[in-house]
């Protein structure tokens, strides 16, 4: 499942992707490697979802929204065995 935002979302938009929430920080013009089409970049704030942790970090995506990180850089290489089961996240979007 994925979040696909057809035009540029709102900063502060939400995005939880299952229990992880996310809040859009800044959107930025980007032109697509692959095939040079210009399209934007969102930046996205999360917390770290390691236990006791909870550390702010940023991450982005592209305008269709699969999977973001969800730690921060500390616990990066952390994997839970949520992740490694490959299991379909749900997606779902509060726009502001
Ligand atoms: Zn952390």
């Amino acid at each position: 499942m994925s979040a696909v935002f057809v035009t540029t979302p709102e900063i502060g938009t939400r995005l939880w992707i299952n229990d992880q929430r996310y809040e859009l920080v800044s959107v930025a013009p980007y032109v697509r490697k692959t095939d040079g089409v210009a399209t934007f970049l969102l930046e996205w704030e999360g917390r770290c979802c390691t236990d006791g942790c909870g550390a702010p970090f940023r991450t982005s995506s592209t305008m269709t929204v699969t999977r973001l990180k969800r730690r921060c850089d500390e616990h990066k290489d952390q994997r839970s065995p949520a992740s490694r089961k490959k299991r379909v996240a749900k997606v779902r979007v509060e726009l502001a």
